[in-house]
């Protein structure tokens, strides 16, 4: 016998939609929304296999172990995909709905060391040259993006830089990215960019703090000027999601802050922080978090249901 599935309905909560969705109109609107990098651009291009930044929940790290392409251990030894770098890439001429043409890189980070800088270089030209508008998405080291503003300094108006930054607190952010930058060393990337001309944006996802409120107060002074639109200025909230954290890591002082996290993950404590940014024009929320507002039949802006 089929378990009919439990809708979720909060008539406590001020956001909650006048009329409840049924369970069949929630799995339609669930069906249609982007995920993951998809949500950004419209393509995505890497050109190194393996991260040496080696954050402890990457996706794709996840996949490559599937796909059986690495182990947890040598993910982050890289290794340069000379095809990738070598290939020529063409504008895109699709229509879509996303606001950048392409998201470089989205499985590994731009890195100082030879031969990996030279070849994110190579192929950010080829893809710039062609006018494709870019997404340039990094864990920022001040010294890479010093360098790759004055190698683009030319195509400011075609690059926004997305900078991750999932907490203020650098320990934290060693917890689960084991040798990503430091808060502090993001901070002065994203006010470097911005104060060079170029348009930045932020995503605080996974969000490894409690609430998103100090990181969006710290943060938001630096942005570039909102362009809601053309997705300039603004800051991506989304989830941490523990199940590509292998179990056998979750040991020690990462084990102990899981479970603080953990009830920090739960609808009544996220819609807390949403209802408070609900308005606020600089925030967009990412699939996890929408996924779960539409689940517990609460507005969500732009949807119309
Ligand atoms: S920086 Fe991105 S690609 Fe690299 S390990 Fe972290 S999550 Fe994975």
């Amino acid at each position: 016998m089929g378990v009919k599935k439990k809708v979720l309905f909060h008539e406590e909560y001020k956001l909650s939609l006048e009329k409840p969705l049924t369970g069949q109109e929630i799995n339609d609107i669930l069906k249609n929304i982007k995920m993951g990098t998809r949500e950004w651009a419209a393509r995505e291009i890497n050109c190194i296999k393996g991260c040496k930044n080696y954050c402890l929940y990457c996706y794709a790290k996840g996949m490559a172990k599937h796909f059986n392409r690495c182990f947890e251990d040598t993910w982050k030894e890289m290794e340069v995909n000379w095809k990738a770098v070598n290939k020529g890439y063409r504008k895109s001429q699709k229509k879509v709905s996303q606001a950048h043409d392409i998201m470089f890189p989205t499985s590994h980070d731009i890195f100082l060391e030879e031969p990996y800088f030279s070849a994110c270089i190579t192929v950010l030209k080829k893809i710039l040259n062609e006018g494709n508008t870019v997404l340039i998405t990094l864990k920022p080291q001040l010294e890479v993006v010093k360098k790759l503003s004055t190698i683009f300094d030319n195509f400011k108006q075609k690059i926004t830089f997305r900078f991750t930054i999932g907490s203020i607190n650098s320990e934290v952010l060693k917890l689960f990215e084991l040798n990503a930058p430091s808060f502090e060393e993001r901070l002065e990337s994203l006010k470097y960019a911005t104060h060079h001309g170029f348009h930045t944006t932020v995503s605080i996802e996974p969000l490894l703090d409690f609430t998103p409120n100090e990181l969006i107060k710290k943060i938001s002074p630096h942005l570039s000027p909102l362009n809601y639109e053309k997705d300039h200025g603004t800051i991506w909230i989304g989830l941490l999601k523990k199940q590509y954290i292998p179990k056998s890591l979750r040991i020690r002082k990462l084990k102990e802050y899981l479970e603080k996290i953990t009830p920090k993950l739960k609808f009544e404590h996220v819609y807390q922080y949403y209802k408070e940014f609900y308005n606020n024009p600089t925030i967009k929320w990412k699939e996890s978090i929408l996924k779960m507002m539409i689940k517990n039949n609460i507005k969500v802006k732009g949807m119309l249901y």
